[in-house]
């Protein structure tokens, strides 16, 4: 309606993403270089999470070949390159963008995990679940206990305060399981039956004099080995289901099991 529109050209950045994190891009922005307008003002942060890839997948950040953090401002025409974790690169002289892995992982993991939170605690691995947690509470579980965030769940992996977090990308636990122990390099940190699969307390040897009455009569002819949970009570002994996790531990996690569990 006769009204002047002034065209004002939105500033914008070249960015390339590596390996795994292609997973997270639509199909023509994957494995090459793209261009992306940005508003002024905004982070590296924000711009690469609304492509899709949550910022605890980044490990590292190169813009115009210097390695920066998440809250870097983009300016017109910044080269971005995007590293996963385990890029081959060599990283020492790099800013990381987190001080190097937990310890001693340990981890929390979203509500529709509740079988890969039981295989990691058969490892022996301090993995809390619950069947019914809000975002927020995940987000500050995994951020007030320093644990690992474990979800299929992109958005949640966005929340600023979560440092630590996986994205499992396998749909199957079994290859859950492997997926997170390969990433994390977890096979000799494995201590398979040290923690109870319904509520990750810590198992403890127990003599069977102190808890035979409990035991139906089948198990207390047959079994003289016991272990039981220091916070639900419930009693373990190497039944024949024991073997069949042997052989599942074995499968997963490789040279988890030692000589003594045999
Ligand atoms: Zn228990």
């Amino acid at each position: 309606m006769g009204r002047v529109r002034l065209l004002i050209a939105m500033p914008q950045v070249s960015l390339r993403f590596y390996q795994e994190l292609n997973d997270f891009l639509p199909s023509p922005m994957r494995g090459r270089s793209f261009e992306k307008t940005f508003t002024p003002g905004q982070s590296v942060k924000h711009l690469i999470e609304n492509l899709g890839v949550p910022h605890t997948e980044v490990e590292i950040i190169l813009v115009n070949g210097q390695s920066v953090d998440l809250n870097r401002q983009l300016q017109q025409d910044d080269r971005i390159s995007v590293y996963p974790m385990f890029e081959s690169l060599d990283v020492t002289p790099l800013l990381r963008l987190r001080p190097g892995p937990l310890r001693t992982p340990r981890f929390i993991a979203d509500a529709h995990l509740g079988k890969l939170a039981r295989h990691l605690r058969l490892l022996g691995f301090d993995t809390l679940f619950f069947n019914q947690a809000g975002d927020r509470d995940l987000a500050a579980l995994s951020a007030g206990e320093r644990r690992i965030l474990l979800t299929r769940d992109r958005a949640l992996l966005m929340h600023r305060v979560i440092t630590h977090g996986c994205f499992i990308h396998a749909i199957e636990p079994q290859l859950q399981l492997r997926e997170l122990i390969q990433r994390l390099d977890l096979e000799r940190q494995c201590k398979p039956f040290t923690r109870c699969m319904t509520c990750n307390g810590r198992l403890q040897a127990v003599g069977k004099n102190r808890i035979e009455a409990k035991l139906p009569n089948r198990v207390r002819q047959t079994y003289n080995e016991f272990w039981r949970c220091s916070d639900c009570g419930r009693i373990y002994w190497k039944g024949g289901h024991y073997r069949q996790l042997r052989d599942f531990i074995s499968t997963v996690a490789g040279t988890g099991l030692t000589q003594s569990e045999g």
